[in-house]
């Protein structure tokens, strides 16, 4: 949805021109799943996708919200009212960074919000970071705050942990806030160091293809949350801060510690190795050697599906059929549990592998995948 469409509806809703609007990108991520949360690496790059707010300030303690995307009108909060877990409703997302920048002190009193956005929403490409991004960079404009990319992340990350009661890690409202065009972002998560990663397939006859299962993930609700507590307790038994301090090659070292832990051993493994892969993905990449990404890629997914168990029939049916129809490379992305699968591909062979994949989904009576050529796109800014 365009700036000035957004612009139009604020004007319609409120009687009044926005004193701007801002856009921030959905993300997928390329590798590095689940380690957020562990100190680790991720990275991802920003979708053309993005969550589009119009906002204007305002001085009497009141937000007012409203979502082109959701049935209903404008929802009127004061901020007085603002309390964690208080909210079931989309409006958590944009309310809880107001909430998160009140705490820490920020001088926010009040705003009126208009949005839409085209990041499809539950399909694991972080349409609720996009949101939360959106709201933060408005604020932090209008209300002058002076604070940088990662710290609108990190107020981000607080609002959906707390207010919403989400318990994600940093990627994706990062992702968000930081990814550039034409670049994939390597993100260490202990101190949101980052590094642009160029990252032009189209450049080397390359694609890489978004198979949206359709399969609506929900990660407020249980397994993400157990998964993030079984990573803690192996840290806790391995007496590190995070697996991130667990080396590579020291892994069998520390899988033997855990004896027959057998939860233990698989999540370890998998944050471990996944690292691995991250770093491993970031040097082929330097070294101008993109092809050799793919193997890299379908072994995270094996480690997703064996070890950390959170695909699902959908995510691995997408993965399989891609690579036996030609791709180079294919994983799950994002949190598990339905969402999405990135197919890395010779851009000859999208035609073959697109088609191959929607009927293998007719055949298993599957509803039907949305599928889209990612380029990597910018990150968070004002558009007018
Ligand atoms: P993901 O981030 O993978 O898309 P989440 O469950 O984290 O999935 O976030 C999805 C939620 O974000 C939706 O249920 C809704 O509350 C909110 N959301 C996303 N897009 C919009 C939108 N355009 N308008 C209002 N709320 C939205
Ligand atoms: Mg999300």
């Amino acid at each position: 949805m365009g700036a000035q469409q957004v612009r139009e509806g604020f004007a319609a809703l409120y009687g009044a021109e926005p004193e701007g609007v801002w856009s921030a990108p959905g993300r997928v991520n390329l590798i590095g799943e689940h380690t957020d949360y562990n100190d680790g690496f991720v990275m991802p790059f920003a979708l053309p996708h993005t969550a589009v707010a119009a906002v204007s300030r305002r001085d009497d303690g009141v937000l007012r919200l409203h979502s082109a995307d959701v049935e209903g009108g404008v929802v009127e909060l004061r901020l007085d009212d603002l309390a964690p877990e208080s909210d079931r409703n989309w409006t958590a997302y944009p309310a809880g960074v107001v909430w998160a920048l009140c705490q820490a002190g920020h001088p926010v009193t009040g705003a009126d919000v208009h949005l839409a956005s085209t990041v499809p929403s539950g399909a694991g490409l972080s349409s609720s970071a996009a949101l939360e991004v959106v709201i933060a960079l408005a604020l932090n404009d209008l209300f002058e705050l002076g604070l940088q990319r990662w710290q609108l992340a990190r107020l981000c990350q607080r609002a959906e942990n707390v207010y919403v009661g989400a318990p994600t890690g940093i990627m994706d409202q990062t992702a968000s806030a930081c990814c550039e065009e034409g670049h994939a972002l390597f993100l260490d998560t202990r101190d949101l160091s980052q590094k642009q990663i160029p990252f032009d397939l189209a450049a080397e006859g390359m694609r890489l293809l978004v198979v949206d299962t359709q399969v609506k993930h929900a990660h407020s609700e249980g397994e993400y949350g157990k998964r993030r507590a079984g990573c803690e307790r192996g840290a806790a038994l391995l007496g590190v801060d995070a697996l991130r301090d667990v080396p590579y090659a020291e892994l069998g070292d520390a899988l033997a510690r855990l004896g027959d832990d057998e939860e233990a051993v698989r999540l370890v493994r998998h944050v471990v190795t996944e690292d691995e892969r991250v770093e491993k993905v970031v040097s082929l990449l330097k070294a101008g050697d993109t092809r050799a990404i793919g193997p890299v890629l379908v072994a995270g997914h094996a480690s997703l599906r064996d070890d950390f168990r959170i695909s699902c029939p959908e995510l691995d049916l997408a993965v399989d059929t891609a690579l036996a129809a030609g791709a180079l490379g294919a994983r799950m992305t994002g949190g598990g549990f339905g969402g999405s699968a990135i197919v890395l591909a010779e851009a000859a062979d999208v035609e073959t592998i697109t088609k191959a994949v929607e009927e293998a989904f007719a055949t298993a009576e599957f509803t039907a995948p949305r599928i889209f050529e990612a380029v990597p796109a910018a990150g968070a800014r004002r558009l007018s």
